[in-house]
């Protein structure tokens, strides 16, 4: 009973098993613990608590260490073996001493001098090996559940990973099989661009003819719908080739055909170029260039390539009143800085990131207006890559756009004091 003479709870579901042999001492010490509220079990003999230890489970073992047959000692010992999580407690004459240092060594939780000085005493022992006992259950509680979390987490991952392979080999076989609409795809291109291609050269030719009088006589008044139609036929064509070129890229890889060329003639051969396309659209074209030739060794096609798509993009996502200006800078560091930069329509950053893809378009209606096929970029891009130039943008929307790349050139540096010498070889304004 406790103190308002009620057994507790946890005391009554608490099996104290007492081993003691002599009769007077096992009944009072069994009636105390029954009357504190725990479940006490007395038995006489070391091998009758062996017995009750192999059947039942106890939160105490109380034994006194002189027993006839199995004394305390061997009691200890074996009851450790049988249930190693309960506290066992000796109890002991004074002139026991060296048999209680003894059980202790055995793995006795505690010991209580006999005869007890107090039953109060008996009362302390006993509680501070039950609340032992039960952090020990608590204890092993925790761990079994942390080893069934582990185990759980065990599974999971071996689940994830099951998951992980069997959405990679999804992966492998969708990317194969893309892989091989990408190849149809691209043979397809190069075949219907070949296809289109000979047909509008044939018809290109005989409308030249027709419209240079050759074949007939062509009312005057008429020649003019057969520069349209040529005018036309030429900018399919244009489209047309860069669809070949991307096909031929993709389908059969790239030979880089490397010479010595000098970098400011290509650039004003490529400006003069689009000079006409310029005038028509009322967009001023200047090109800066230094005095001297710049010699690098780069592909003369593809770097042509390059500078037509950048600066047809600069001129047609232009105004009327805007201006396109190429130039050259940083010549005399073996790098050779090239900058096509508009008073256009701008970029918004959100697409910036988008515009090199193939076939990528702004979806604003200035784009839409102004056609095109969303390669030129594609193509400038891995043209310029080819040759180790990395094609760069900065835009602002409504305020205009820089594309520009760097160039290795093969110029001997002139030092800090040797000026560019730029000049500005053309500027039209309309
Ligand atoms: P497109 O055939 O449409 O010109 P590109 O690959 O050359 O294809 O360019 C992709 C898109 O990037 C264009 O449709 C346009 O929206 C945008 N763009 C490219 N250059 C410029 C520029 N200088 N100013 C504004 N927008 C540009």
């Amino acid at each position: 009973m406790d103190r308002n003479g009620q057994k507790p709870q946890v005391k009554m579901n608490t099996r104290i098993l007492l081993v003691e042999d002599e009769a007077s001492v096992r009944d009072s010490t069994h009636t105390f613990l029954v009357d504190e509220g725990y479940a006490c079990e007395a038995v006489a003999s070391g091998t009758d608590a062996l017995a009750r230890l192999e059947q039942q489970a106890f939160a105490v073992v109380l034994t006194d260490i002189r027993l006839p047959g199995i004394d305390g000692l061997a009691l200890v010992e074996r009851a450790n073996a049988l249930q190693p999580d309960t506290p066992k407690i000796i109890m002991s004459a004074h002139s026991d001493f060296e048999l209680t240092l003894q059980a202790i060594r055995l793995g006795a939780y505690d010991f209580i001098p006999k005869p007890f000085r107090s039953l109060e005493h008996l009362a302390v022992a006993i509680r501070r090996a039950v609340q032992h006992h039960q952090m020990i259950l608590q204890r092993r509680d925790y761990e079994r559940r942390i080893e069934e979390m582990n185990q759980k987490l065990a599974q999971l991952n071996a689940e994830l990973e099951e998951e992980v392979h069997r959405r990679t080999e999804e992966l492998i076989h969708a990317n194969r099989q893309l892989r091989t609409l990408d190849e149809m795809k691209n043979n397809l291109l190069a075949n219907v661009s070949h296809e289109l291609r000979t047909p509008l050269v044939s018809v290109r030719g005989y409308v030249e003819l027709f419209a240079d009088g050759h074949l007939c006589e062509i009312p005057s008044h008429c020649v003019k719908y057969l520069h349209t139609c040529m005018r036309n036929v030429d900018k399919l064509l244009a489209l047309i080739e860069g669809l070949v070129n991307y096909a031929d890229m993709a389908r059969d890889g790239v030979e880089l055909e490397l010479t010595d060329i000098d970098l400011r003639a290509l650039l004003e051969e490529v400006t003069d170029a689009a000079r006409s396309q310029a005038t028509a659209r009322q967009v001023g074209l200047a090109l800066t260039v230094p005095k001297t030739p710049i010699p690098a060794h780069i592909d003369r096609r593809r770097m042509g390539e390059a500078l037509r798509h950048l600066l047809d993009n600069a001129i047609k996502f232009n105004q009327a009143g805007g201006t396109v200006q190429v130039a050259v800078d940083n010549v005399g560091t073996r790098l050779a800085k090239v900058w096509i930069h508009d008073t256009g329509i701008g970029i918004a950053e959100s697409e910036q990131g988008h515009i090199f893809d193939r076939f990528y378009q702004v979806d604003a209606k200035p784009t839409r207006r102004h056609g095109g096929t969303g390669m030129g970029l594609t193509i400038a891009r891995d043209n310029l890559r080819l040759m180790g130039c990395e094609l760069r943008v900065s835009s602002q929307l409504g305020k205009g756009s820089t594309f520009h790349f760097t160039v290795p050139t093969q110029l001997v540096d002139p030092g800090p004091h040797n000026p560019l010498g730029a000049v500005l070889t053309a500027a039209q304004h309309k």
